[in-house]
């Protein structure tokens, strides 16, 4: 049986960034990822946005995981030459009601204490997007985009070079309490393997739920189980995809699952709208774009960009967001802790990392790396 000091089970960004920041300790590290690569689920199926931090509630870990996450992810960047724009992004109100809910984000970010918001008259916004439509806007000026997989190229080419191993075609299916640890069964390129960890640390995204319930925890009593809320995008013909230079998001409705059908320039200079957001029945993968959604995405978005005719659109990409928040539900935030109070000490659960989760990750990167400080002293 193999022996590290910690496990972590799944190469995400999450584990990835994790993996890195742990990875100046010295200690063994093997990373488990049941793909043949890293990053091929939710986190190559996203927007790649580095957002503000304006839409998550006072005191949560999400505003300040996000906050802090985009700080760091700037700074790493530069650094590191990874591609990115801090772009700025428009938020759009069209009609009064509108106008009320832009208020009350621009107020919340402000307690959370993000930089450079600030509203915009429609003369101003004209003068950033002069094909955009609306009465008013909230200007978001920390706001970017990322290359990703760049990002979690450096992250995991960082973390081998520092001694962590990272095993593909590593389903982990089984794990158990022992007294010095984890004894975790992995099922790696159809042979059963076992490792032997002091630390677990489940990234495993929209499956954490089940890795935590394999170690014994109930998910149903803890609230950790995972509700999947699908985003499917729409790809904007090339003729029309320099008209916006900015990210341009509609006002959020309250309670859905995401920010609102948006428009997001990426780094190639292509131009997306989407994700929308469906609660899926059942736990289905099932990342094909609904043609059919075409008409929907085109009205939904033509009341601020109305240069677009239905025509423009072509089915692009979807994920599945590991949602907390039940459909409808009341706002859930990030689980990441260490299960000592339940009598697993060393095992640290990473449950419901949606978005911010791209954002977030160097900061959500330290805070475990706090965690795993304080187990090993
Ligand atoms: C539509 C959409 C848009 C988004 N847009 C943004 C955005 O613009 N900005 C932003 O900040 N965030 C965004 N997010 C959120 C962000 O993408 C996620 O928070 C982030 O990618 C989560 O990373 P992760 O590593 O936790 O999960 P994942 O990327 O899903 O990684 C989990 C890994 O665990 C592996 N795994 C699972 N089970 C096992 C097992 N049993 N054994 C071994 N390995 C296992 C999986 O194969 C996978 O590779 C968006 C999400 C979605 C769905």
């Amino acid at each position: 049986m193999e022996k590290t000091d910690i496990l972590i089970i799944g190469a995400g960004i999450i584990g990835l960034a994790i993996a890195e920041e742990l990875s100046f300790k010295g200690k063994n590290i093997i990373i488990a990822e049941k793909n043949i690569s890293f990053g091929q689920e939710t986190s190559s199926r996203n927007s790649e946005v580095i957002h503000g931090g304006m839409y998550y509630p006072v005191g949560t870990l999400k505003a300040e995981l996000c906050i802090n996450g985009r700080r760091l992810l700037y700074q790493l960047c530069a650094e590191k030459k990874i591609p990115h724009k801090k772009t700025g992004k428009l938020i759009i109100a069209t009609d009064k009601d509108e106008l009320l809910a832009l208020e009350a984000i621009l107020k919340q970010g402000k307690i959370n204490g993000v930089e450079g918001g600030r509203f915009m008259t429609e003369a101003e916004m004209k003068k950033l997007e002069p094909k955009v439509s609306g009465s008013a806007a909230l200007y978001s000026h920390e706001t970017g985009i990322i290359d990703s997989h760049r990002l979690m190229d450096y992250l995991l080419t960082t973390a081998e070079e520092n001694g962590v191993s990272i095993v593909y075609d590593a389903e982990v299916v089984a794990i158990e309490k022992n007294n010095d640890g984890y004894k975790a069964t992995i099922k790696n390129a159809g042979e059963s393997v076992e490792i032997k960890a002091l630390i677990v640390i489940n990234c495993a995204g929209l499956d954490s739920d089940t890795i935590a319930s394999m170690v014994g925890i109930d998910i149903l009593k803890e609230k950790y189980s995972l509700h999947y809320c699908k985003g499917q995008y729409f790809r904007v013909a090339s003729k029309k995809s320099k008209l916006i230079n900015h990210l341009v998001y509609p006002v959020p409705r309250p309670k859905s699952g995401g920010l609102g059908i948006h428009a997001t320039p990426d780094l190639a200079g292509s131009l997306r709208l989407g994700p929308d957001d469906n609660y899926l029945n059942d736990r289905n993968k099932d990342y094909s774009v609904d043609e059919n959604k075409k008409n929907d995405f085109f009205r939904s978005v033509v009341k601020f960009i109305p240069f677009l005719e239905e025509t423009d659109l072509t089915p692009d990409l979807s994920g599945i967001r590991p949602k907390l928040q039940p459909k409808e539900g009341e706002f859930r935030d990030f689980v990441i802790r260490d299960e000592a109070d339940k009598g697993l000490p060393g095992f640290i659960n990473l449950i419901g990392i949606e978005s911010p989760g791209l954002t977030a990750s160097p900061a959500i990167a330290r805070m475990v790396k706090n965690i795993v400080s304080g187990l090993l002293n």
